[in-house]
């Protein structure tokens, strides 16, 4: 009788191989990969392998990214790149070589699927089974950090409207593709109106052009506690970075491991797979470490390379394995472990089981022929901008720190074309009309507008008169003149008809 497996193989040798980058990395990395692949060749995955060095030992070559400048080749010829966990050297001045791959390939979407494996591995929620699709190039991770002033540092958070349909259109074509039925947005648009209201009006576009998919939207603190409390109600998550970052460790360790989640990294035309661990250093060279989590995403790499009959086997082997008790450390509980296995033999008790499905879990089961998600965004349009004024940023104590103080200074430079409309500290508005309570730091956020706008702003028939760069330089050159000493500046738009700048609280 033919098994699933030799089916798997006898279609895998029609298949013609794909050459992949792949790097050992650092830690338990080489060990799991060794398993990870032990495993994949004997499901007759039809995969060549080149491989890239990245990680510690380049790191401490003083290629301060982690990668070799020779590797780029590497991964721009193959375009597909299976990466096992590094780590990074403690210590300043090392970047991350996650974000610089991510950012310079252009992976826009990093996606985790994460499943209860219960009663096998233990998790209290049973039913959960979701996708986490986290944005992977823009927001706070752009790094993009100043020190303006003594007291004051900021780190830019920028979000594009390309960016965010990007990943929020892969959600709903992998919704489809999956046969997933909700997707969920998460942002906290009720503090960031303009960026995270940015990323949750995109979603609302593009929900609408699939009728066929459930929508809806949780600000993003009370959606991380429904997800530690019942992540059941989810099924697709498509979230900003930062908040992916977070809620991705917080479902797979409701799951019930963090050492079985694999994740996928999704550009166009280029992909990367990993496990979402780290290198583990505390058990490398054990022979301890689960190695399921880089298979997990070995198996998302499959698919994506056009072999999903490979992937639904390897899984489907996997989840027989937990089922029959062969667990590693990680995953250990005196209930449900029948043996306690290093990574050597879980690769192998894997392997035995090749052609096999889970008795009580459900078994993976994947299309032939699953179409790589491809998404198209809607081509950039010109947008009308108007320019309404300036914050200008002051780095300023004076003799008391006294808002009053400044607001007189500044009153008496503002010259004709412009005004002072309001000065805030850390946002919150102290002059005019502030309270001398508030405690000030030396950043200030000076907004000046076009002076005949006193009168027009508050009528609304009117529109906000336009000021001219000219207005903008001649103030600096005064405020320059004055001693002032600026460290930034905002200008103030209208785009497409509405302010396009925060107000400001207190204003
Ligand atoms: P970690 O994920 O390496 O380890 C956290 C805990 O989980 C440890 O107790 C570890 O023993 C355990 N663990 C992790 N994977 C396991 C597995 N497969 N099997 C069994 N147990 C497992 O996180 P960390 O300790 O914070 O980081 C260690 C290093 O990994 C750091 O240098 C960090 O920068 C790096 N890191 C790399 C990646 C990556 O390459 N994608 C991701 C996260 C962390």
């Amino acid at each position: 009788m033919k098994t699933a497996k030799s089916n798997a193989k006898a279609a895998a040798s029609d298949t013609p191989k794909t050459r992949i980058a792949i790097a050992h990395g650092d830690g338990i990395g080489p060990e799991i990969m060794a398993a990870t692949l032990s495993i994949l060749e004997a499901a007759g995955a039809q995969l060549e392998y080149d491989e890239v060095k990245i990680g510690q030992d380049v790191y401490l070559k003083g290629m301060e990214s982690g990668i070799a400048p020779g590797s780029w080749d590497i991964l721009r010829r193959d375009k597909v790149f299976l990466k096992a966990p590094i780590t990074t050297p403690q210590g300043g001045g090392y970047k991350s070589l996650n974000v610089t791959v991510r950012s310079t390939l252009g992976l826009y979407a990093n996606v985790r699927p994460c499943r209860a494996y219960t009663p096998f591995v233990e998790s209290h929620f049973p039913n959960m089974d979701l996708v986490v699709i986290r944005e992977n190039e823009e927001d706070l991770y752009a790094g993009i950090e100043h020190q303006q002033t003594g007291e004051v540092v900021q780190s830019l958070k920028l979000i594009s409207r390309p960016g965010s349909e990007r990943v929020i259109r892969y959600a709903f074509e992998y919704a489809r593709a999956y046969g997933r039925k909700k997707v969920t947005c998460m942002t906290k648009d009720n503090i960031m109106k303009l960026a995270d209201g940015l990323f949750h009006r995109v979603f609302n576009e593009v929900a609408a052009e699939y009728p066929d998919i459930e929508s809806n939207h949780f600000i993003i603190d009370i959606g991380a506690a429904m997800l530690a409390d019942r992540p059941e109600m989810f099924d697709v998550i498509v979230t900003l970075n930062l908040y992916g970052d977070i809620i991705s460790d917080i479902t797979a360790q409701v799951a019930g491991s963090v050492g079985l989640g694999g994740s996928a990294n999704i550009g166009d035309g280029f992909a990367m797979f990993e496990a979402i661990h780290g290198s583990a250093p505390d058990i490398a060279g054990k022979d301890m470490a689960n190695p399921s989590g880089l298979l997990h995403g070995a198996c998302l790499m499959l698919v994506h390379v056009g072999q999903p009959k490979v992937a639904e086997t390897v899984m489907n082997a996997l989840l027989k394995t937990l089922e029959d008790g062969i667990h590693t450390g990680d995953i250990y509980s005196e209930q449900h472990t029948k043996q306690k296995v290093g990574t050597k033999a879980f690769a192998k008790e894997v392997i035995e089981r090749l052609g096999q499905a889970p008795a009580q879990l459900n078994a993976v089961q994947m299309g032939d022929n699953i179409q790589p998600i491809e998404v198209k965004i809607r081509p950039s349009k010109a947008i009308p901008k108007r320019l309404l004024g300036v914050d200008v940023f002051l780095d300023w104590t004076g003799e008391r720190r006294d808002p009053r103080e400044l607001g007189g200074i500044l009153e008496s430079l503002t010259g004709d074309q412009l005004m002072l409309r309001m000065i805030t500290n850390r946002g919150l508005k102290v002059y005019p009309d502030g309270f001398p309570d508030t405690f000030c730091t030396d950043h200030w956020r000076c907004r000046f507008v076009a002076r005949q706008s006193l009168h027009g702003m508050h009528r609304s028939n009117m529109a906000a008169p336009d000021v001219i760069y000219y207005d903008i330089i001649a103030l600096l050159q005064r405020l320059m003149s004055a001693g002032l000493n600026f460290i930034k500046v905002e200008n103030l738009y209208e785009i497409d008809g509405k302010k396009a700048y925060s107000a400001g609280q207190g204003e």
